[in-house]
């Protein structure tokens, strides 16, 4: 009998589910309880292992999510904002840490996970990484030292298959700089330029979105003044350091209250 958590992989056939269910088969700290995708998906009913190409693991990938959370301790869920609200409330009944690293939810949705967290713990972060959630910090500290002289821009880039923009990661980012000059992003963000913009507003945040290819995602943060600029990056070229940061998370979350 194992005594690591049990641990449920959700969206489990996508490029982070992938690479969790890789993760958590590698780990010794914790056991693949189950893999869920949605209803009608080729996968569902296929071992997991033999699904992915390789060796069976004995984990037949469900579209019951309940049936599956029921015997685990963590569901890690990189998927869709609305596929993430409906895990939300069947982790908190079966009372399972929720790690979301789920992006582009809006702030209702964001508001919609309350409920759930009254019952269990969740975990969510746009970047699971630990560079970025330095960089993060950078960032605020950077910010908070220069004036508004210096411009802020933050800018991305990701594979052509992201469906939102900017990333959850850029967002992050720019909350963090607006933190440090002590303003709130929804009154400094300028989001997209197109055509006859006018002058840079003195104090806005912008973001820019690259879109291309397989790049796993790359942040600059840009602080740009009169004859000298700053720039903050990171380059992630692995997906596993997200999967790694969401395992910690999960492992992290058990025996902690609810919130
Ligand atoms: P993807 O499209 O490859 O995978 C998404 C998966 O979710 C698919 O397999 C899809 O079938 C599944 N899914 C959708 N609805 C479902 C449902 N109702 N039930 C079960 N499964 C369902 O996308 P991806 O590149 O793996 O990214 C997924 C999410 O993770 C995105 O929001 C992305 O921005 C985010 N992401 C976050 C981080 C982080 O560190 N927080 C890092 C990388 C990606």
């Amino acid at each position: 009998m194992t005594h690591t958590p049990g641990i449920v992989i959700v969206g489990a056939s996508g490029r982070m589910g992938q690479m969790l269910i890789k993760t958590v088969l590698d780990s010794d700290k914790a056991t693949l309880a189950g893999a869920v995708e949605r209803s009608g998906h080729d996968w569902v009913g296929q071992d997991i292992g033999a699904a992915m190409g390789g060796q069976p693991v004995g984990v037949t990938v469900t579209d019951d999510a309940l049936e599956a959370f029921a015997s685990a301790q963590a569901v890690i869920d990189f998927t869709v904002p609305e596929a993430t609200l409906a895990f939300s409330k069947l982790a908190a009944q079966a009372r399972c840490v929720h790690v979301i690293g789920t992006t582009g939810m809006t702030d209702e949705q964001i508001a919609e996970l309350e409920p759930a967290a009254r019952h269990a713990t969740i975990v969510r972060a746009g970047n699971m990484s630990l560079g970025v959630n330095l960089l993060t910090q950078l960032t605020k500290k950077v910010a908070a030292a220069l004036d508004e002289d210096f411009d802020i821009e933050v800018i991305e880039a990701h594979h052509h298959h992201k469906v939102d923009a900017p990333s959850g990661t850029a967002l992050m980012l720019g909350e963090a700089a607006a933190e440090g000059r002590g303003v709130a992003l929804k009154d400094v963000e300028d989001r997209a330029r197109d055509g006859i913009t006018g002058a840079r507003n003195k104090g806005d945040i912008g973001f820019s979105v690259i879109r291309g290819g397989d790049i796993v995602g790359e942040h600059d943060v840009l602080f740009a003044a009169a004859g000298e600029r700053i720039v903050l990056r990171h380059m992630a070229t692995d997906r596993s350091i997200f999967a790694r940061g969401a395992l910690k998370a999960a492992l992290w979350g058990q025996g902690k209250a609810p919130g």
